[in-house]
Order: C-alpha cells, then sequence, then structure tokens
C-alpha cells in the first residue's frame, strides 16, 4: 500500500506542518499523510505521544496521564482512524468495571459495569428512585451518539461546516435541543435528586475526570455523551503494552505513508503572512540550531494558551480576548508507584476512584483516580505492578510556591499514605516512587502552565460554544483537547479527523 501512496505524492502537494505529536497531531498526520499530503510533524520532547506517552524505570512502564481508551470498538472512532489507515488495532482488555468508584468512608464500591442491564442494577441498588434521570441521560446519550457518528463539524465556522453540520442533522437530534443549555445539575434538580450526596458526589467525581468540572457545571448534553461510553456496545479499553503504543502505531503509519516526525524540535513561532501560516521557526533542542520551515497548512496540536503565544502579535484581537477569558483548567498532580504484586489486593479492578472526605476539593489529593496494571500487560516484571495515581491540582499554587521540593514531596506522601488504605504499600513493597506535578507536564508536554485535559465542558466552552478546529487564519488549524469533542485519546482524535477533512475540502 504504502508505494502507491508516495507515488501519488509530488512537490506539488501542500505541504502540512504538525506542531506537536500528541495523539492529535499524530492523528492528523497520519491521515494527511494517507491522503497524499506532505506531511512533517515537529515534536519539542523526545517521545511521541504528549499526555499518553510513558516513561520507563527500573523495568517498569508507567503511563504518563492517559491511561485508558475509548473509541476502540466497532464504529468508534480508534477503530474508524486505524481502519483508514489500514492498520490493525492494538491489542486491548476491556475494562469491567470501568470504574470503582468508592465514596468517603464506605469500603464496597459503586462498580459502573460494561453490561448495560448491570450497570442499571447497580445504579438502582446504590441509588435508589433515580432511575428516571439515568433514563433521561441514556436517551440523550442515544440521540447525541448518532449525532457524532455522521461527523458533524462543530462549532461552525464557514458553509462547508454548516453543511457537514446540518447534514448529520435527523429529527432525533432536535429532540436533544432543548437540553443545550441545560447542565447535569439542573437535570438533578428537575428529578429532584439534587439533594442526594452519593448520587450527587459519584457525578461530581466522574464528571471532574471527563470534563474539568463537576455536576453543577458540566453541560448536560456533553456529559450524556461521556458518562455513557463506559457502556457496551462502547466501553473503555485498557491497551495491552502502554499507551504508547497508540503512538508508536501513528509514527510508524505517518512514515509508512512517506511523512516525517522529528523528536526533539520545538516550534517557537508561527508566521503569517497575508493572514496565513507561512513559515514555522524550528529549533533543534540538542544543537540549538534554528530555522524558518514554510508550509502551506499548519496544524497546531497544542493548547489555545499555548497557539496565541506562538502567533504572539499575529493573534486576532477578538481570539485573544476569548481566550484570556477561559477559566484556567486544572493540573495534575500524578505519583507513579512501581510496586510488588502484594501490594494489590485480590482482585484489583484496573481503574479505581476515591473520593476521602465529602467536606473537601474534588482534587489536591481528597481525590484519587487510579489505574493498575494486569498481570502479564507489559507495565511491569513479573510478579510486580504498577499503580498510577492522579489528583486533580491547581497549576497556581505549584507556579507560585517558594519550596516546589517541600510541596511535591509533601503531596507524595498523603498520596501514598491514602492509598495505603487500600493497598499494601509496605516500604517492603515499594520499588520505584515518582511524582509529576503540573511543572512536569509544562516540562514534558509543553502545556501551558502545565494545564491538562483541555478548557472544560462549561455551558459557555463545549461544542457549538467551544474553540473550532478551523481558526480565524485560513491555513492554521487546532487540534487537541482545547476543541470539539474535547479532552480523551478519543476526542482528540475526532479533532484530528475534522480537521484532515476541512484541510481535504479546501484543497479539493
Ligand atoms: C493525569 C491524566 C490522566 C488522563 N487520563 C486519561 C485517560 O485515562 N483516558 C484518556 O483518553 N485521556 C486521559 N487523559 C487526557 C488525555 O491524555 C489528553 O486529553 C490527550 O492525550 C491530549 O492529547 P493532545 O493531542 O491534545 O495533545 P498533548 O498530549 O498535549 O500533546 C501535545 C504534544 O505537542 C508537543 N508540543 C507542544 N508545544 C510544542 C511546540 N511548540 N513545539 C513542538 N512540540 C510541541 C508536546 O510536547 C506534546 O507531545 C489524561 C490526562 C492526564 C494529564
Amino acid at each position: 500500500m504504502a508505494p502507491l501512496i508516495r507515488s501519488r505524492r509530488s512537490q506539488t502537494q501542500p505541504k502540512v506542518l504538525v506542531i506537536g505529536a500528541g495523539i492529535g497531531g499524530l492523528t492528523a498526520a497520519a491521515l494527511l499523510a494517507k491522503r497524499g499530503y506532505r506531511v512533517c510533524v515537529f515534536e519539542q520532547a523526545l517521545v511521541p505521544g504528549g499526555c499518553a506517552s510513558t516513561f520507563r524505570r527500573q523495568g517498569f512502564t508507567f503511563d504518563v496521564g492517559a491511561t485508558q481508551v475509548a473509541g476502540l470498538e466497532p464504529g468508534g472512532i480508534h477503530h474508524h482512524i486505524f481502519s483508514e489507515l489500514g492498520l490493525e488495532l492494538p491489542a486491548a482488555e476491556e475494562c469491567d468495571p470501568a470504574c470503582a468508584v468508592f465514596l468517603p468512608g464506605e469500603t464496597t464500591p459503586i462498580n459502573v459495569w460494561r453490561d448495560p442491564q448491570q450497570w442499571q442494577s447497580e445504579r438502582q441498588q446504590q441509588f435508589p428512585g433515580s432511575e428516571p434521570f439515568w433514563q433521561k441521560l441514556s436517551e440523550l446519550f442515544n440521540y447525541s451518539w448518532r449525532f457524532q457518528a455522521r461527523q458533524p463539524v462543530l462549532p461552525p465556522r464557514n458553509l462547508w461546516d454548516g453543511w457537514q453540520l446540518g447534514n448529520s442533522l435527523r429529527p432525533d437530534t432536535l429532540l436533544t435541543v432543548p437540553y443545550t443549555f441545560s447542565t447535569v445539575g439542573q437535570l438533578l434538580k428537575g428529578y429532584g435528586l439534587y439533594g442526594n450526596r452519593r448520587l450527587k458526589t459519584f457525578l461530581d467525581l466522574q464528571l471532574k475526570l471527563y470534563s474539568q468540572v463537576g455536576a453543577d457545571e458540566t453541560a448536560l448534553l456533553y456529559a450524556a455523551t461521556a458518562l455513557g461510553v463506559s457502556q457496551a456496545p462502547q466501553g473503555l479499553f485498557h491497551l495491552q503494552g502502554s499507551m504508547q503504543v497508540l503512538s508508536n502505531t501513528l509514527v510508524k503509519a505517518i512514515k509508512q505513508f512517506g511523512g516525517q516526525v522529528f523528536l526533539g524540535h520545538t516550534v517557537e513561532q508561527i508566521q503569517m503572512e497575508d493572514n496565513r501560516p507561512r513559515f514555522v521557526q524550528v529549533r533543534h533542542r540538542k544543537t540549538d540550531e534554528t530555522w524558518l520551515e514554510p508550509a502551506d497548512h499548519v496544524v497546531a496540536n497544542v493548547t489555545v494558551q499555548n497557539l496565541t503565544a506562538l502567533l504572539g502579535e499575529q493573534t486576532p484581537a477578538g481570539y485573544q480576548r476569548r481566550v484570556d477569558k477561559l477559566i484556567p483548567s486544572s493540573g495534575a498532580f500524578v505519583v507513579y508507584i512501581g510496586v510488588d504484586q502484594a501490594a494489590i489486593p485480590e482482585d484489583c479492578p484496573p481503574h479505581l476512584q476515591f473520593l476521602y472526605d465529602y467536606e473537601g476539593p474534588i482534587g489536591e489529593n481528597n481525590s484519587l483516580f487510579v489505574s493498575v496494571s494486569r498481570p502479564g500487560d507489559g507495565r511491569a516484571p513479573a510478579g510486580k505492578a504498577t499503580i498510577v495515581a492522579s489528583s486533580f491540582t491547581d497549576v497556581q499554587a505549584w507556579q507560585k510556591c517558594d519550596d516546589y521540593g517541600a510541596l511535591k514531596a509533601e503531596y507524595e506522601r498523603d498520596a501514598i499514605a491514602k492509598l495505603n488504605q487500600y493497598f499494601n504499600l509496605d516500604p517492603q513493597h515499594i520499588i520505584h516512587v515518582e511524582s509529576g506535578t503540573p511543572r512536569t507536564f509544562a516540562r514534558y508536554t509543553a502545556r501551558h502552565q502545565g494545564m491538562v485535559g483541555g478548557i472544560g465542558q462549561r455551558l459557555s466552552t463545549f461544542g457549538p460554544f467551544g474553540f473550532a478546529t478551523r481558526t480565524p487564519m485560513p491555513k492554521l488549524w487546532l487540534v487537541g483537547d482545547c476543541v470539539h469533542p474535547g479532552e480523551g485519546t478519543a476526542g482528540v482524535s475526532y479533532g484530528a479527523l475534522t480537521a484532515v477533512r476541512q484541510i481535504d475540502a479546501m484543497e479539493k
């Protein structure tokens, strides 16, 4: 297949420069290379994958951020993209339960089962009287999922986008319209469930993972999709090997289709001419050499704040104002622990979420999202396991702190003490411990202030009201978790596909 594709490519084909080898950038690059474009990816880090990459220590492989993947099922976005690229899907195990959620003082978790009936029985037992609320969510999920499968372009920015959006609408999509301005909190109130502390807290915890904010702020239509994907026929998956498999496979595909990927190369500036990108300024991190690389299109796989920094004064004033008005996103504190298998309880699910105190915040170690490796899944040597626990944290506190080392050590001790309530983290079971903070993410993923997870899925920023892949500057595209449909490897892949379709439509 590759030689045939290469023979279609010539110097007259548009040249697309991709800034960043996160899943969004790599997906866009692979699809564009496959479609015959000249593609060149510049990645400042030494490994591809960004927040979905890995690092190795003492025989352990740790997923730095993302640990579970949606969209691998037939019809799912990764499945769609891997099929278009002619690639085999990475081996993966279904997560069942998708997550085991422990509320404060409880030793039996709320298991988010993959089987819809099993999940229905679980939630009826856990949250009696809440079924009409869940049925409404499930109804909205079904309409929204079918809509999304028809590949609407959101938010639309020109006639072509509007046409794609219009073509995706069906009578059942219109049934979601009255809920466009509702939050999950409002739906809870509508069903008289807002005062149900366990239910509200469970939703706050799960939604924070997917949308940066809790039930009171998360847009209902976004929440319906985010909460619904855990059940069959969709589902969450644990990749065999590590998360690195996803980006490595995409890099291989880019090269197979004649594209290039340069690691350790930072893009410092996008230079515009006549409101279009003409060059990017690249710095080779090792040699410090800099040069201008010409481009027909630029696909920026960065946060929207990073994009305006790369443009500097060339940023349109209105766009800059929108970015300046964004509510700051959270960062992540992550502790990576390599342990003896003896530290892991029998039948430990691969993903768990803990809240320790109802009165405390969702984040700052009062809640932890935990991923545990499975024997033989490629992350730990035989008889050992990895535990990766993350918590949302305020990035400003890490930027401004006087003694960064002390703060990091304090967070690490606190997280381990809390994890020790479920795992057996006696010192003799711990082989390796290391932590990542917003400063770490800022350094290794170059994300603005180390913020992660995009711009948040509030009413003012989700779907139709969010940032678009099509920027106000023709031929400059934004992909990644700041654009619709938002964070997660599945979300950013969808946004990348949208940008590729837009480029293709423009060039045809
Ligand atoms: C702790 C944590 C847990 C998570 N858990 C999950 C999960 O379980 N499942 C899930 O699906 N998602 C999860 N996510 C979210 C998911 O990882 C991200 O939404 C997704 O990977 C972001 O992809 P992206 O394409 O937006 O880019 P990023 O991952 O941000 O990658 C952007 C890339 O661009 C590079 N770059 C930036 N600026 C420049 C520049 N100027 N020049 C060159 N290169 C540059 C960076 O180095 C980086 O490699 C998690 C995130 C975190 C932080």
